[in-house]
């Protein structure tokens, strides 16, 4: 059998935007979602909408499928869905997809209905993830310990050990339900010796009890891109707990809390620090190092800078992470200058300062000019 076409499965045209392809593709797994889809082959047509997905979403791939059709992508892609569940070959780190978008991607309770012995989609897990303020700013590869449910293999999830299997339950006949007489009305209730799954196991698997599935701690590497911030989410596809009955496992959700940092502030894109410098720098002028989350650097003070001017360096704040998880460009770091009054003077400091008052003009006048909370506040944009 020939393989359809990507566009076509989708149901977009060639030069179908991100968001269109997006949209199609949510539409079309909501529809054949196996958890909800009534048509006998919609496990089939689950798949194809989520390889055509997975290729077309992808810029590169999708640019090897314009190029060269299914032959330029069958290496990654065709082929790669190791039976239903494996939401498809693609390294589940790629997806940002839907970082920014809230919270909202937990429990998507459409595509979850219960369904007697139904094959019913695994549960999100969340993991919760403190870093450092560099690791946010640069990035970090993060070994993580992820507890979750597992199918147990050894009984193949039946939760019957290996050689027996499931009898059918005396109690309802395997029905599930049992009716009951009285009166006019038959009463018809769930089955509670088979909780309703009209088999009963004789003899269950010791690995896991009987239950089918078992508790691993699975050990991975989670991508922290840079440019994260607190509260970015990190969707991990089909990281979460198994499926039952055939159904996709669940997505795995790191939400990320970033620790502030002993002198750097940040805002958006941009990194705030104060300088303090003293009068004589002030005044005339100098050259000073700062410290920049790329290192220390040389910045410029003008002659006659005021307490809460701003310097700004372009290029040195952090990148500019997008939904894709990659980063354009950067933002840029902000010195707010703080002139320091000298408290502690020598003598000969002393003499010195009274000269220079002695040529000082001494008249005192209210401030028209914009006072130093207002210049804080435009700096930080508040
Ligand atoms: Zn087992
Ligand atoms: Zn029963």
């Amino acid at each position: 059998m020939s393989k359809r076409d990507y566009y076509d499965v989708l149901g977009v045209n060639k030069g179908a935007s991100k968001d269109e392809l997006k949209k199609s593709y949510r539409k079309l797994a909501r529809k054949y979602h196996p958890d909800v889809s009534k048509e006998a082959d919609a496990e089939t047509q689950f798949k194809e909408v989520n390889e055509a997905y997975e290729v077309l979403s992808d810029e590169q791939k999708r640019a090897a499928y314009d190029r060269f059709g299914h032959a330029g992508v069958s290496g990654n892609a065709g082929g790669g869905f190791g039976g239903f569940g494996g939401f498809g070959s693609r390294d589940p780190f790629d997806i940002f997809e839907e970082v920014f978008g809230g919270l909202g991607g937990f429990g998507r309770s459409g595509g979850r209905r219960r369904q007697r012995g139904g094959p019913r989609q695994g549960a999100d897990l969340r993991y919760d993830m403190t870093i450092e303020f560099e690791e946010a700013v640069f990035g970090i590869d993060q070994e993580v310990e992820i507890p979750r449910k597992e199918h147990c293999t050894s009984c193949n999830s039946s939760g019957a050990e290996a050689g027996t299997s499931p009898i059918r339950c005396p109690e309802c006949n395997g029905t599930g339900e049992l009716r009951r007489q009285t009166g006019f009305f038959i009463n018809i209730a769930t089955c509670s010796r088979c909780q309703g799954r009209g088999e009963i196991i004789t003899s269950p698997c010791r690995e896991c009890q009987g239950k089918g599935v078992l508790t691993k701690t699975r050990r991975m590497t989670v991508k922290i891109p840079p440019g994260v911030d607190n509260g970015t989410q990190i969707r991990l596809t089909g990281e979460g707990e198994s499926g039952t009955a055939g159904g996709p496992p669940g997505n795995l959700y790191v939400v990320l809390r970033v620790k502030p940092h002993a002198y750097f502030h940040r805002s958006n894109d941009d990194i705030h620090v104060e300088l303090a410098i003293n009068v004589a720098q002030a005044a005339l002028g100098d050259e000073v190092e700062v410290p920049t989350l790329d290192g220390n650097e040389m910045m410029k003070i003008a002659a006659g800078t005021q307490t809460a001017d701003t310097i700004r360096l372009r290029g040195r704040g952090v990148p500019r992470l997008r939904r894709d998880g990659s980063t354009a460009g950067r933002g840029d770091q902000i010195v707010t200058v703080q002139v320091r009054t000298p408290t502690e003077l020598t003598n000969d400091q002393r003499d010195m300062l009274m000269q220079l008052g002695k040529t000082l003009d001494k008249e005192v006048v209210p401030q028209k000019e914009k006072g130093f909370f207002d210049k804080i506040r435009d700096a930080f944009g508040m």
